[in-house]
């Protein structure tokens, strides 16, 4: 029955051979064997993001029994905190040996990889993908849209950039999402990871000052991070300009900061003192944090459950396939890449379960069932996919400016580049927000991380050429002899080599010196919420309406513009991603998203909605005489629930509506 082709590792399966091939061997590998297991939980979660965490939590606190399976592996830093003097000798990693003891035999991986161009090799070869299920990112590319998710335990938390944002009242009323309680969330997110700190400077801030006090300027304007005062300073210019209302803004990020922060007893209280390291600015937030700064979901869960409390058992490198309805319950099948031996596949049996594989996952698993004839859905299942608006583009060769958002020049006409460093701080860490038209915009400063440095330099230096190569016959017609003449001289340069290369400024400039003048925006929005969810062939695939496709959607283009007047007051041009603007594989008009919501949206009963609003899956058997009827005990909690753009990062939003959800299941969470 063992296939030894089954034990493949993370880097012998991706060295191995070209993806596709790799995807269709990895099918045959899988036994056909099913185990009659006849394991038998209170409660199945599928997934360890946010909703899976918060119905993790919940589930130990009421002392349940569950099974937690998650597709990814563990990812933790290789970095340790010395051992403080005269403590007695503790393990180096607990979460390490802890799953690595043979018992468990689970596998952990490290983060880290050389933040520079190799390593930009070596993250994008060891992705999430069919040929390499071990992998950290999973970006998959669907038409008009990319999406960008983990795989691992912690699910996006941990490679997100932390910010915590709350959409506007008057948002969440436009997708009719209601009672949702944000102060909790925020409770839960302290209680259950770390403090919230505003990180806007370049290091901890001294006693007594507050992030907020950044927002106007001020001679202590040193110490912000370059690129947080880069926007607050473009925001007041457009203010001034144009008369949009803005206010900047720190962002509440769940990382660890240094603070002098006094606990209600008034004694000094630092969360980075003894447990943690504070957050050192590396800026590769997305790639994990090798201080351990960020509250990310894999650390909590070990500490609060999984290392404490026996009922609840946590089965990673386990991906679900289906759910189907019993008499008695729900039995979900899935697949068991554990250890070196062929792949099992299994199944277990809950009377609850908790589906919080993210907006694809979730999604993929229920339109896997119905087609299966093991479960009978709403109709809605699959429709109502947002990108959230999200939209990112470049401001390019950053200038110092006045108040007024004019070039400041030396007597003889000189302007000054200003330095914006976009690899140091968190990757997020201030915002803007404004209504234009009955919508809602957020922009946000986005660090790059150094490995990208590079890419994007050469990028920005001979975006012609490459452009020119994607479309030569577009590119020659419209241009002059002597562009050609440019376009050739450019093109064999980048085949063959710049002969004076060697001799340019960026020879032997650090990855920050190389983009310090290149502003990011990470900007989110209100899209219409068309996209719609199918499987095609056993996987799942993202379409949009003919007569209303994503790119062309009107929110695309007031942020193009509103960042036109952005880049303008930081005395630099306005820059288009790629995919934006259409090169070599990139289609004109994609998006890269990184908050997908929707596909088993809410809805007040199932002729609008996949879920309810305590996240009940309908039941679709009972369409024409009972609307609102669910099947018991079966619940969504992740990103897919959400009803349509929020025009804010999601998970504070996402943890509040699985709040709602679960501690209606299951009982109350202690968060204090
Ligand atoms: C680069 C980046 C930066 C971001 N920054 C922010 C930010 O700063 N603030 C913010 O609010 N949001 C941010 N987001 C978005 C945020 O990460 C997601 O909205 C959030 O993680 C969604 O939570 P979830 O519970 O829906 O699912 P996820 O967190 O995606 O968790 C789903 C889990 O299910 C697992 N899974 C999937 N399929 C299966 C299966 N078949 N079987 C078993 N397990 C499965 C996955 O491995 C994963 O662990 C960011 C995202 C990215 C990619
Ligand atoms: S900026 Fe660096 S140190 Fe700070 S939280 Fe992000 S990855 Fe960690």
């Amino acid at each position: 029955m063992a296939n030894r082709s089954a034990s493949l590792t993370r880097r012998n399966v991706v060295q191995g051979a070209a993806a596709g091939v790799l995807a269709a061997s990895a099918a045959t590998v899988i036994s056909k064997e099913v185990e009659a297991q006849d394991n038998k939980y209170d409660a199945i979660v599928i997934g360890t993001g946010f909703g899976g965490s918060i119905a993790t939590f919940a589930l130990s606190e009421q002392g349940k029994t569950a099974l937690v399976l998650e597709r990814g592996t563990f990812w933790i830093t290789p970095e340790t905190l010395g051992l403080p003097p005269g403590k007695p000798p503790q393990f180096r990693n607990a979460l390490a040996d802890w799953a690595r003891d043979p018992k468990r035999d689970m596998r952990v991986q490290y983060w880290p990889r050389p933040d520079h161009g190799i390593g930009l090799v070596d993250l994008l070869e060891n992705r999430y993908h069919p040929g390499n299920r071990y992998g950290l990112h999973d970006y998959r590319m669907f038409r008009h849209v990319h999406i960008m998710t983990a795989s691992g335990v912690g699910g996006g938390s941990l490679i997100y950039s932390n910010v915590n944002l709350r959409a506007q009242p008057e948002v969440l009323s436009r997708i009719g999402l209601k009672d949702i309680n944000y102060d909790r969330a925020e409770k839960f997110m302290e209680a259950y990871r770390g403090r919230l700190s505003a990180i806007v400077t370049k290091i901890p801030l001294p006693p007594g000052m507050s992030a907020e006090q950044f927002a106007k300027r001020s001679d202590k304007d040193y110490l912000l991070l370059d690129r947080s005062r880069a926007l607050r300073d473009a925001a007041d210019v457009v203010v001034k300009r144009f008369g949009t209302a803005m206010t900047w803004r720190p962002l509440k990020l769940s990382v660890t900061e240094y603070s002098d922060f006094k606990d209600k007893d008034g004694k000094i209280n630092n969360e980075a003192d003894g447990v943690h390291t504070f957050c050192e600015r590396q800026g590769r937030c997305m790639l994990g944090c090798l201080p351990q700064a960020r509250h990310t979901f894999n650390k909590t869960l070990f500490k609060k459950v999984f290392s404490s409390n026996p009922q609840v058992t946590l089965s990673p490198e386990s991906e679900v396939r289906t759910i189907k309805r019993l008499a008695d319950g729900y039995e979900v099948t899935y697949i068991d890449r554990r250890g070196e031996g062929a792949w099992q596949e299994r199944k277990v049996r809950a009377t609850q379960v908790f589906l919080a594989a993210g907006v694809l996952g979730t999604t993929e698993i229920l339109l896997r069932s119905r087609r299966e004839g093991f479960l009978q859905l709403s109709d809605k299942l699959g429709y109502g996919f947002s990108t959230n608006g999200d939209f990112g583009a470049l401001a390019v060769g950053t200038r110092f400016t006045d108040e007024n958002g004019d070039l400041i020049k030396t007597p003889d006409g000189k302007t000054g580049k200003m330095s914006v460093f976009p690899t140091r701080g968190p990757i997020n860490t201030c915002d803007i927000g404004f209504d234009l038209e009955g919508k809602h915009y957020t922009i946000e400063d986005s660090g790059i991380p150094s490995m990208f440095a590079k890419i994007v330099r050469t990028g920005l230096n001979d975006i012609g050429a490459l452009r020119a190569l994607s479309d030569p016959v577009s590119f020659v017609s419209g241009q002059q002899s002597s562009s050609l003449t440019t376009l050739v001289t450019s093109l064999r340069e980048r085949l063959f080599g710049k002969r004076d290369f060697d001799a340019s400024k960026d020879r032997h400039a650090t990855e920050a010196e190389l983009i310090d003048d290149v502003f990011f925006f990470n900007a989110m929005s209100e899209d219409h919420a068309n996209g719609y969810f199918y499987l095609k062939g056993d996987e799942i695939d993202l379409d949009w309406p003919a007569d209303d496709p994503i790119g062309n959607q009107p929110c695309f283009a007031q942020l193009e513009e509103m960042m036109r007047k952005l880049s303008d007051a930081m005395g630099a041009t306005y820059t288009a991603l790629p995919t934006w603007e259409g090169l070599l594989v990139f289609a004109k008009k994609t998006l890269i998203v990184t908050h997908p919501l929707g596909g088993c949206r809410i809805g007040p009963t199932m002729a609008d909605g996949t879920v309810n609003e305590f996240g009940e899956v309908y039941d679709g058997g009972k369409k024409s005489i009972q609307p609102d009827a669910v099947h018991p005990g079966l619940y969504v909690v992740d990103g897919s629930v959400i009803s349509g753009a929020l025009a804010a990062n999601p998970t504070l939003t996402i943890a509040a509506q699985a709040l709602k959800a679960v501690e209606r299941a299951v009982g109350p969470l202690k968060l204090i």
